[in-house]
């Protein structure tokens, strides 16, 4: 029989049902925030590894709501320019006058989230906020303000629910440490 997933994994961080929630939990706090916005709340989602958290997030969003999807690759570290990300992929409409919420798998140094909230702040929306699943803080280079923040994770390599090593793991329902031989073979 195949090596099982879950055979990599050293500890599990956050559950399965402790993400479900608190991510309900975040969906509230979303909704309270914006109910009387009165504009079209856009959520912004970063590929690939938001795509779990912003598919589970909307739909506890009680509110008329739309996303759209950006890719982006982050500078090799040879690079002279850090923190300056390369958008792969933007956004199919303009943000302009519409709320703006970017949802975020990690936020780690913040310098990928920064540029980002950078590059979107200069097409004029009428607000723009920051939603994470979770937040590295002790990590953070780039200090900014995040407005939605889902747990407070320790300085590890996290994967699951969206987050991958080398494309792998993104399909775990929960958010695990690896084991130490997964990088050491
Ligand atoms: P930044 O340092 O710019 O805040 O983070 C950039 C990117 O690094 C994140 O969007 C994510 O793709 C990746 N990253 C940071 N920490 C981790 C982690 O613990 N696990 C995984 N899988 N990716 C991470």
């Amino acid at each position: 029989m195949g090596r099982r997933l879950e055979d990599d994994i050293q500890e599990i961080l956050y559950g399965t049902e402790e993400i479900v929630h608190r991510v309900a939990e975040l969906g509230e706090a979303i909704t309270a925030h914006y109910r009387d916005s009165g504009r079209e709340l856009l959520l912004v989602n970063v590929l690939k590894g938001g795509a779990i958290f912003v598919a589970d997030l909307m739909r506890a969003i009680d509110l008329e709501t739309s996303v759209d999807f950006m890719a982006i690759s982050a500078y090799g570290p040879s690079s002279d320019e850090i923190g300056v990300v390369r958008i792969l992929k933007d956004l199919e409409e303009p943000i302009a006058d519409k709320d703006v919420l970017i949802v975020e798998d990690i936020i780690d140094t913040g310098l990928t989230c920064n540029y980002l909230r950078q590059s979107l702040a200069s097409r004029g929306p009428a607000s723009l906020e920051i939603c994470t699943l979770l937040d590295k803080t002790v990590r953070r280079i780039a200090e900014m303000p995040i407005a939605f923040s889902g747990f407070d994770v320790p300085d590890l390599f996290v994967v699951g629910y969206g987050l991958d090593y080398l494309q792998r793991y993104r399909n775990l329902p929960y958010v695990g440490v690896l084991k130490p031989e997964v990088y050491f073979g």
